[in-house]
């Protein structure tokens, strides 16, 4: 049988929410390729080679996945959540574009998975139910000042938004500064909700007014969504209304 290479999303943590098309390719797999913390989410089986890899070599560990499946191996390259969002699937065409000419006859397929906003936003109730935007809020691809302007524009379209990455130990003073925008942008009474680890045992869900925010409520596991000015609270549920004047 000859290679190919699928990119996976294994959703945000909880085993129900893989889909059974990524389980289908995991079953299929003779190797698996992914940051450390989600290839140990793959339950070990006899003909199957688990490659875990540390967090910040995307591209080389893409790269490895091609040269495994142009060899023959049936390899998936596991995310958490959607490969596509802020994921391994732009470092797999990345990986492509920059190889042999060869690799691009290979068979290659992206497999979606649950988001975490998306994810989030069910568990809050219908924060994401107008328009938004999703910003990945590291700044280890591109400059904090492109972020800035993201946010104040975001804001002042009136986008409800998912952060991604939000708050992390090397850079802790950059959602400050975020919030600092979105106070100025939207006002006090707009609502922000803190997910994290959602779906696992230790899920907890926040939902404030941005004059109560404060930076630490995020960390890494955490995915943040920003209401609109319409976002509102109907007992527990956090939701805003699909119309807009
Ligand atoms: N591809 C992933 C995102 C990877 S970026 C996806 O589609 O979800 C990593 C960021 O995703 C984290 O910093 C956090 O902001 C968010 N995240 C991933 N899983 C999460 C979860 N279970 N709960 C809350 N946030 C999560």
């Amino acid at each position: 049988m000859s290679g190919w290479v699928v990119i996976a999303g294994l959703g945000p943590g909880d085993a129900a929410l893989v889909t059974p098309e990524v389980r289908d390719a995991l079953a299929e797999a003779t190797d698996v390729v992914g940051y450390i913390p989600y290839v140990r989410r793959v339950t070990p089986r006899p003909g199957l080679t688990l490659h875990e890899s540390d967090n910040r070599v995307e591209v080389e560990r893409a790269t490895h996945a091609l040269e495994m499946a142009a060899e023959g191996k049936r390899v998936v390259v596991v995310s958490s959540g959607d490969p596509g969002v802020f994921a391994m699937a732009s470092a797999l065409f990345e990986a492509l574009e920059a190889g042999p000419e060869v690799w691009l006859s290979l068979e290659i397929r992206v497999l979606p998975g649950i988001t975490a906003m998306l994810a989030a936003a069910a568990r809050l109730g219908a924060p994401l139910g107008h328009d938004f935007c999703a910003i990945n809020l590291s700044d280890n691809l591109k400059p904090w000042s492109l972020i800035e302007h993201r946010l104040r524009l975001a804001a002042q379209a009136g986008f409800a938004m998912a952060f991604y990455n939000p708050r992390s130990a090397s850079r802790p003073h950059q959602f400050g500064e975020a919030l600092e925008i979105l106070r100025a942008e939207c006002g006090p009474d707009c609502l922000i909700s803190f997910a994290r680890n959602v779906s696992k045992d230790d899920e907890t869900l926040t939902t404030v007014t941005l004059g109560d925010a404060t930076p630490d409520m995020a960390d890494m596991r955490t995915v943040v969504i920003v209401g609109n000015a319409d976002t509102r609270r109907v007992g527990p549920h956090v939701y805003t209304p699909r119309r807009a004047e």
